[in-house]
């Protein structure tokens, strides 16, 4: 293809680069954030860089009223950017954080005693300060392939700020929650942006959750106010959205709590009669009769933005809360370096906004850089398994961001149909949710990417706000399967079973030792949770609870998860390195490894595989994959148990459920002892594993 030859520098161009911005991060991250904190954002009350009150943040106006900022006359601190450092050391930090348990309560704040808005950030500072009114912020691409529709800037401010206007309508005010049930339309960033314009927390749920999930999420955040659609159509199946958030009222109203007002978009547009209630009002005719002036409301930068559950792979979801200031600069900054954003590019993230990808690189991170993205409503396999490739050409996608699973997924469906689309448009390749492994990196690599796109294999999790580990496309060597090294004012280390720091190469619990901007708050409602679930095992870290190795290079390997760490015969062995064993083999689409008591062993080896398609799981296969572990990871590493599986246990995300898998392959047979299962997605698949696990 093509080298475009007008496209600027990269942001990181070189290792050299990476090595000395990543040194000033950690050496002195106050300054560090404080300048891109400065430089890149609005601030209507600043902060005060360390050392230099002269040279912090400057306010937007001086009287916050909408009139001014219609104006444009609003400024940014570009004259903070310039500054020298100060040789006062007067410590006003942009960063005061406590981690250690031993030491008081755990409290995280960035940039306190300033104020912004993270919506005016996306949006007014795009249109009314940098010009960008008239770019495309989304480019909505509907699960029919004839569906589809583009939304400027600008009237993605106006549509914002009717609804937020509708919001307030409805009694919303700032701290106020909002529950989000929405297929993935441009309604659903725009509900999310309304309530951060007025400072109310969203909760966004899955579209794909059940109705006892929703449930117990708004009960959980008390969301009087819920925004919902009518339903929506995912591949060929109609998920009915109003039908289970019906459901999930009824038995909120039985908790004793009362929904005070669904705002519903008609989004399929034939909402039966009999889903249709009393406390429904008609989106897009409140939001056309809405004034498109709503005034922004400034928030203290520690003021909540949002909560959001986490997956729940590996237990009850936790409620992460994040906050106004510090997410916005983690999920902007993540975003411009790691995808290298430049202007003119079109930016493409898989995930759904139910999840943390799509709250932070669909909707915040992109929209803080003034980028264009490509809004999917469907899947990856509809209306065939070339539908993302066909997607990348229309929109001519420069930055594709995808889960392995879905990598795995398309794989399975051969080249042929990859080569169909041309990608020539394709510049980086990235991938989150799990350990990727090097067949499914390679493949990514080679067919995808023709060679050509550095893939960002990104390490982070739902309480970090943003990428942590992860290559820079343009600097950093890559590893198949390696997350590669800490972004910036990331500390990442490695504790030892002893409980000790490892130096140099290793494996450990990974951990990370100073805070950093995108960090979340607080579990909601739960500070105790929040500091029990990461700061009481290792007192003075933060504690992410997945394994991981150090390689001679420094770099990052993840192993899954701690607690799914297997002990075999005295060695520690990680899932993800078994399983990647496993999906090596061509005959293996997906596995997955869990420990069981074992007399000998005291932890045996149980895998469930699912094949591909043409294979049979026959003795000499079972023979092969023994035998690929054992070359891969040693002679230690011995399957005990191979349990043919059509399908596996996932989140709602996509992620595979081990700890259920540990229950059956421990033989246990009911379900209803297998601990929180509100996110799995299959309910049935659990059933049929109990029922065929060998020796049944
Ligand atoms: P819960 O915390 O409720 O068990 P969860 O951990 O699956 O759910 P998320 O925050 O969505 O919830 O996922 C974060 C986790 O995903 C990480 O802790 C890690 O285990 C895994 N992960 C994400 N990205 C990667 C990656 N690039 N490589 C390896 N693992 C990853
Ligand atoms: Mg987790």
């Amino acid at each position: 293809p093509p080298a475009r030859s007008d496209r600027p520098a990269a942001h990181v161009p070189s290792m050299d680069a990476y090595r000395s911005m990543y040194r000033e991060s950690v050496e002195d991250p106050d300054r560090f954030w404080g300048r891109i904190a400065a430089r890149e954002f609005s601030w209507e009350t600043p902060f005060i860089l360390p050392g230099d009150a002269a040279a912090s943040a400057s306010a937007i106006a001086s009287k916050p009223d909408a009139e001014s900022h219609a104006n444009g006359n609003a400024t940014t601190a570009a004259a903070a950017a310039a500054a020298p450092a100060a040789a006062d050391p007067t410590k006003v930090t942009s960063q005061q954080s406590n981690f250690d348990v031993r030491t008081g309560p755990v409290a995280i704040k960035w940039f306190e005693s300033s104020r912004t808005n993270l919506a005016y950030n996306c949006l007014d500072r795009n249109v009314h300060e940098r010009g960008l009114g008239d770019n495309v912020a989304f480019f909505w691409e509907g699960n029919n392939p004839e569906q589809a529709s583009k939304l400027t800037y600008r009237q993605l401010l106006d549509r914002v700020s009717r609804f937020a206007n509708v919001l307030k309508s409805f009694g919303v005010a700032k701290g106020d929650t909002v529950g989000v049930y929405m297929p993935m339309v441009v309604e659903l960033p725009i509900a999310m942006l309304a309530c951060a314009r007025i400072g109310a927390i969203h909760s966004v749920m899955f579209g794909g959750f059940s109705h006892e999930a929703i449930a117990g999420r708004i009960l959980d955040a008390k969301c009087k106010v819920i925004v919902t659609a009518d339903g929506v159509f995912r591949g060929e199946k109609v998920i009915p959205l109003k039908h289970i958030m019906n459901k999930a009222i009824e038995h909120c109203a039985e908790q004793g709590f009362a929904v005070t007002a669904t705002i519903v978009l008609a989004h399929l547009g034939n909402l039966p009669e009999e889903e249709k209630r009393s406390l429904d009002r008609d989106w897009l005719k409140l939001e056309a009769e809405a004034s498109p002036d709503c005034p922004v409301e400034w928030l203290e930068a520690e003021h909540p933005l949002f909560m959001l559950y986490t997956s729940g792979s590996t237990g009850r979801p936790k409620g992460v809360v994040h906050t106004q200031a510090g997410y916005m600069v983690w999920a902007a900054t993540t975003f411009k370096y790691v995808f290298d954003y430049h202007p003119g590019d079109v930016y493409w993230c898989t995930a759904d906004c139910g999840w943390i990808t799509g709250h932070s690189y669909v909707t915040y991170g992109p929209l803080l850089n003034g980028a264009t993205s490509v809004l999917f409503e469907g899947i990856p396999t509809y209306p065939d398994a070339g539908r993302c490739w066909q997607v990348i050409d229309k929109y001519q996608v420069t930055q594709f961001y995808t889960a392995p699973t879905a990598i795995r997924a398309l794989m399975k469906f051969g080249d042929e149909i990859v080569a169909r689309s041309s990608r020539a448009s394709l510049r980086i390749l990235g991938t989150v949710g799990e350990p990727i492994n090097p067949a499914a990196w390679l493949w990514y690599f080679n067919v995808v990417g023709e060679g050509r796109c550095p893939i960002v294999d990104t390490w982070w999790q739902t309480e970090t706000g943003g990428f942590m580990i992860t290559p820079f496309p343009a600097a950093t060597p890559c590893k198949p399967g390696s997350a590669t090294l800490p972004f910036f004012g990331v500390v990442p280390a490695l504790i030892d079973s002893q409980g000790r720091e490892v130096e140099g190469e290793g494996e450990g619990s990974l951990v990370i030792k100073q805070s950093w901007p995108g960090q979340m708050r607080t579990v909601f409602g739960d500070h105790k949770r929040f500091e029990e679930t990461y700061f009481s095992q290792h007192k003075g870290y933060y504690f992410s609870g997945d394994g991981c190795r150090r390689d001679e290079d420094g770099y990052y390997w993840i192993t899954g998860r701690i607690d799914d760490v297997l002990m075999v015969s005295g060695h520690r062995i990680g899932t993800a390195e078994v399983e990647g064993a496993l999906v090596g083999h061509e005959g293996v689409v997906e596995a997955a490894v869990v420990g069981y008591p074992h007399d000998i062993k005291g932890e045996g080896i149980y895998a469930f595989v699912t094949l591909a398609e043409g294979f049979k799981f026959t003795p000499e296969l079972v023979q092969h994959l023994k035998l690929d572990v054992r070359e891969n990871i040693g002679a230690f590493a011995s399957v005990d148990i191979f349990h043919e599986a059509p399908a596996l246990p996932k989140t709602r995300s996509g992620k595979i459920m081990r700890r259920i898998l540990r229950k059956i392959a421990a033989g246990e047979t009911d379900i209803h002892s297998f601990g929180d299962t509100s996110t799995l997605a299959d309910p049935n698949v659990v059933e049929m594993l109990i029922s065929t696990r060998p020796g049944h």
